[in-house]
């Protein structure tokens, strides 16, 4: 059955979107069209703006206990429907069940609550006689784009911490999910969310950079890829429109000469190719020391070959197909690359999958990377991993450090206090100590990963106010 929408959410309602152009949706394993929605044009998008705007003096005004209160409701009525949640999300983008279930986004919601509650508004501070207040304001209304890896939760984080702060907002998802979008508007309208602090219009780039160029749109909250963050970082430099950037990532596991492999490849699928690979943090360069390089891609290839494989509704299924058509034909095209630059495959390789339908491709390890080549620089966004020799921890830096980006990282070690201080010399966001526990925070990006928040983190409702300074005589 296609899940055929005219409509948008604007105002609290689903009302007909004004553009009459749609998009398909097609189910990654399946091939075939799974629904259709509008591509919302201009003026659909300033149709949701003025909602936001007109709603945000109240809401703004609402002590934050009250909207900790809308933020609580919108945790339960999301966590009510969240099989509905799981279930539509795999269905649209192939995520196996265990990469959907962490993305749960009813955390994020209570977060946001939790930020409402106990982030100050106002601080009084007094120095050389003078008084003066920092008071913290809502911006009005935020603009939030986000993909499609895991859409909910990444919508959540800017949603929630807009709404903890008292702005209002214009979604955006990503057209390849757009229906889990509908299904969060439900939420929103079970939850009592008051009409127009939270709409949502669906679409692609288009959409997207209408939402950005709105003039009534006071604050940009994108995640995405580094190349669109750099286009709607041009909009927003010349608007002189506050950004928020989480973008793309080419993070490396590093094991030292002390790793645990056995414990590396435990949490190779997490960390390495999670999701196939389409998750910004996908550590899919590998840095080993060169006296034990040989023993750990045999490690890597026989831990992949042993992964189940296929189709992402199997509860057991770890690594299911790509997203899309576009994204299969790119990341082979990477393969192809990698190979044409004298890479050799000792996994998978430029192959078509054993799969008779579905964006599959298999997973594929390359030896003999060079860090000139794109396989190793740029990031692929597919399960496809790059294991490279070091011969002393200086190269091993380098080598982390050897692509534009900065998201994340993971350093293997037997010694913490070793593995925390190699962490201090890389240029990245954040690094996982042997990937045992992640922590509760959201991270900036370094370099073309990004900048300025974005959302998930407690102290992330700091990104959605402004701050002045009230000096008091006396
Ligand atoms: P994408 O950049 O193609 O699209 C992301 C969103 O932006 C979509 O909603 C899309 O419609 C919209 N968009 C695209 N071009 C736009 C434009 N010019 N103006 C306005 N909106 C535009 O990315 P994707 O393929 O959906 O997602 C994968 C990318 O997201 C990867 O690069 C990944 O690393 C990144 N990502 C980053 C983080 C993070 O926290 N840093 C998290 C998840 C994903």
């Amino acid at each position: 059955m296609i899940d055929v929408r005219n409509d948008l959410f604007i105002d609290g309602a689903f009302r007909p979107a004004l553009t009459v152009e749609r998009i398909s949706l097609i189910n990654p394993v399946s091939e075939e069209v799974i629904g259709m929605v509008p591509a919302a044009d201009a003026a659909d998008v300033a149709a949701a703006v003025q909602a936001a705007r007109r709603a945000f003096p109240e809401w703004s005004r609402r002590p934050p206990e009250e909207r900790a209160l809308v933020l609580d409701a919108i945790a339960d009525a999301y966590e009510a429907r969240g099989e509905e949640f799981r279930a539509l999300i795999t269905l649209q983008n192939g995520s196996p069940s265990w990469w959907t279930e962490l993305t749960n986004a009813a955390p994020i919601y209570r977060l946001g609550a939790a930020a409402a509650r106990n982030f100050p508004l106002e601080v009084p501070f007094e120095l050389l006689g003078r008084k003066a207040l920092v008071h913290r304001q809502a911006i009005g209304v935020v603009g939030a784009i986000a993909p499609w890896n895991a859409p909910q939760v990444l919508m959540a984080g800017k949603i929630a911490m807009a709404l903890a702060a008292g702005d209002t907002v214009v979604a955006k998802p990503s057209p390849e999910t757009s229906l889990d979008a509908y299904l969060l508007a439900e939420v929103f309208q079970e939850a009592g969310v008051p009409n127009g602090v939270v709409n949502i219009v669906t679409g692609g780039a288009v959409t997207g950079e209408a939402l950005v160029r709105n003039e009534d749109v006071d604050k940009v909250a994108f995640t995405g890829s580094t190349s669109a963050g750099r286009a709607i970082a041009e909009i927003c430099g010349s608007l002189l429109r506050p950004l928020s950037a989480e973008l793309g990532g080419k993070s490396a596991a590093v094991l030292l000469d002390d790793a645990d492999l056995e414990h590396f490849t435990s949490v190779l699928n997490r960390e390495c190719i999670p999701y196939s690979g389409q998750v910004c943090f996908s550590a899919t360069r590998v840095l080993v020391p060169r006296t034990r390089f040989a023993d750990t891609v045999d490690a890597i290839t026989t831990t992949l070959r042993a992964t189940p494989y296929g189709d992402p509704d199997d509860p057991g299924t770890i690594i299911g197909p790509l997203v899309s058509e576009r994204q299969r034909d790119r990341v082979r095209g990477y393969i192809r690359g990698a190979l044409t630059d004298g890479a050799t495959a000792v996994l998978g390789g430029d192959r078509d999958s054993d799969f008779a339908r579905g964006y599959y491709v298999d997973p594929t390890v390359f030896v003999d990377v060079e860090p000139e080549m794109p396989v190793f620089r740029e990031e692929v966004f597919g399960p496809v991993m790059s294991v490279l020799p070091y011969d002393d921890e200086a190269e091993a830096v380098s080598l982390h450090d050897a692509t534009p980006y900065g998201l994340s990282g993971v350093v293997f070690s037997a010694d913490i206090e070793r593995a925390t201080d190699f962490a201090r010399r890389l240029a990245t966001g954040r690094v996982l100590v042997n990937a045992v526990s992640p922590p509760p925070h959201r991270y900036d990006g370094f370099g073309v990963s990004g900048f300025g928040g974005g959302g998930g983190g407690l102290y992330r409702i700091a990104d959605y106010v402004n701050t002045k300074v009230i000096s008091q005589p006396g």
